[in-house]
């Protein structure tokens, strides 16, 4: 595996017409991110992609409105070298802020999709994310030109809003999600989690608890009831907790499929999740 800092070394190893899986992230990679490299890989050798699997470590200053988030973000590139080592990546590229945001070129935001500006879910907590989201996607999309790029489930309006802004831009990029991975107690894993202090982690189980309940209820009105009820009980006053059309992140209409999910403040570290309701895990 070679870890890449430059955008004209990557397109010399990927040549004029790349082949590649692709798996952009923002480092501190853990057995989530592992999961998708995993699927990467093993997807760039059925497929027999000479680029074969493209990881990104970028954390991008323009997705954080809030800029104490971002300076504290963990960074930890070593380890995540080894991370994408064992788990079949090809390339890792990890550029620096001016590589991808040449001083005096701007580089541009396309139309955010509706899902991303519509729901009143991440949209609304937190302005501005979106766009710095679809910037940053569709920049690395453009450099890396991947057949297939790999996002989590975990950030399911994230991956909903790439999907339908890689339809919009006409890209040649197939989008796919990857289930949640989660700690042997149901925590979603999140780079974010090494923050929550002993009692918040113990608090945060509310939100799968709270998703599981909601699964196993008859309604989405019955389904959101049953979330705040979780929630409640540690006392967790959540950003939102809905039931919602898996795809356009509006409210449910009859006959198809729906997620339920949940963001919520534990203390300075806000958490997300998400299962398709009904069933839940
Ligand atoms: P991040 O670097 O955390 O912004 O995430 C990079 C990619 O990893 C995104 O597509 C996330 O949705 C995905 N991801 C983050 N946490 C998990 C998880 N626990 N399970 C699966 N995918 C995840």
């Amino acid at each position: 595996m070679k870890i890449v800092g430059t955008i004209a070394e990557l397109n010399a190893l990927l040549g004029p017409k790349p082949q590649c899986a692709f798996v952009p992230t923002m480092g501190a990679l853990h057995a989530g991110h592992a999961n998708l490299i995993t699927e990467a890989s093993t997807q760039a050798k059925r497929r027999g992609f000479p680029g074969g699997c493209v990881v990104s470590v970028f954390v991008n200053p323009t997705q954080f409105e809030d800029k104490a988030d971002l300076a504290r973000y963990p960074r930890t590139l070593e380890a995540d070298a080894d991370l994408c080592k064992k788990h079949g990546a090809t390339y890792l590229f990890a550029p620096g802020v001016d590589e991808m945001y040449p001083p005096g070129r701007p580089v541009g935001v396309p139309p955010i999709p509706e899902s991303g500006t519509r729901p009143n879910l991440e949209d609304k907590a937190r302005p501005g994310h979106f766009a710095g989201v679809c910037q940053v996607v569709l920049r690395l999309f453009q450099i890396v030109r991947p057949r297939v790029a790999y996002f989590g489930e975990k950030d399911w309006q994230q991956y909903q809003v790439i999907r339908a802004m890689a339809r919009q831009q006409a890209l040649a990029v197939e989008v796919v999600a990857s289930p949640t991975v989660r700690e042997p107690d149901g925590l979603a894993l999140s780079s974010r989690n090494r923050f929550l202090s002993r009692e918040d982690r113990k608090r945060a189980l509310a939100l799968v608890r709270g998703l599981k309940a909601a699964g196993r209820a008859p309604s989405p009105a019955a389904a959101e009831a049953a979330l705040l009820t979780e929630l409640a009980r540690d006392g967790i006053t959540p950003d939102y907790a809905v039931v919602r059309d898996a795809e356009t992140l509006l409210s449910p209409t009859p006959g198809r499929p729906m997620r339920a999910l949940v963001a919520a403040r534990l203390g300075s570290i806000r958490l997300l999740d998400n299962l398709p309701y009904p069933n839940g895990i």
